[in-house]
């Protein structure tokens, strides 16, 4: 049990996480690095949602409204640290959840869908291996016929470049979480929010809801209004102005 007075209680809460997801066995071993990789650079950020990553999930909720068929990717990372908060954001987006693994099993997969489908998801979709994008080896070119195969924008919180990639070859515009700005997937996503995904998925749920209200225009006009190059720029201009 961590005090809550801990100096690194979200931290080490986090940590709690994922090792509970390993337990359980949704979560990899290598998740386990991959968070590694963005705790790094969540000590660079001063470890808070910046202006940057709010501009993006103001981008990002626009897209997403204004998105004919949105999808939620879901990996073994962020069913540990947020499940809740993904099925939240799908159920006001109406889009679904689709579970995509870069070391997939058939356990695995399921698992991942029964603890999003006890958080309230309506829509759980798995890989299907009739269906996949085209400019990617791996396994998670395996997608959804109703999810990925006909989505035109996909969130991807924490993803590897190969994949990001490839969903933009394949006609989709990508939103991404990623806490480092020079990854892949920051660099050629459509919109990168720069942030932690613990932090930064409450305040896109945030978004999405008061963004509601507007119109087709007005959703329109926020996304020409951003710049993802200039925004992953910024990001790194603030970790350059920490590091000196
Ligand atoms: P790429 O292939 O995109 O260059 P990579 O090989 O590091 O990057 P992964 O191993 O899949 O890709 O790592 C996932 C990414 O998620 C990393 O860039 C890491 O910084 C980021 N990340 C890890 N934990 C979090 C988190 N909690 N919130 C946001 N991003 C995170």
């Amino acid at each position: 049990m961590i005090p809550r007075s801990h100096p690194r209680y979200e931290s080490l809460k986090t940590r709690e996480k994922l090792e509970k997801g390993v337990e359980i066995g949704i979560t990899s071993l290598n998740g386990l690095i991959a968070h590694g990789r963005g705790k790094a650079f969540d000590y660079l950020l001063g470890e808070k949602t910046h202006s940057f990553a709010q501009h993006a999930i103001s981008a990002s909720s626009a897209m997403l409204l204004l998105a004919k068929h949105p999808v939620i990717s879901v990996n073994g990372n962020t069913s540990a640290l947020v499940p809740k908060e993904l099925v939240v954001l799908s159920n006001i987006l109406d889009a679904p959840l689709e579970v995509n693994l870069f070391h997939p099993s058939e356990e695995r997969l399921k698992r991942i869908k029964e603890v999003l489908m006890q958080q309230g998801a309506q829509r759980v979709l798995l890989p299907n291996k009739k269906y996949r994008i085209s400019y990617i080896a791996s396994n998670r070119k395996y997608i959804n016929p109703n999810g990925i195969f006909k989505a035109d924008v996909v969130l991807v919180p924490l993803e590897d470049g190969d994949r990001t990639e490839a969903l933009i070859k394949n006609g989709k515009k990508v939103i991404a979480i990623d806490l480092n700005p020079l990854s892949r997937t920051a660099q050629h996503a459509t919109v990168t929010i720069v942030d932690n995904v613990v932090r930064s998925i409450s305040h896109l749920i945030k978004t999405v809801k008061k963004y509601k209200k507007l119109d087709t225009a007005q959703l329109r006009r926020i996304i020409e209004q951003f710049d993802n190059k200039k925004n992953l720029k910024n990001a790194l201009k603030h970790i350059h102005q920490n590091l000196t």
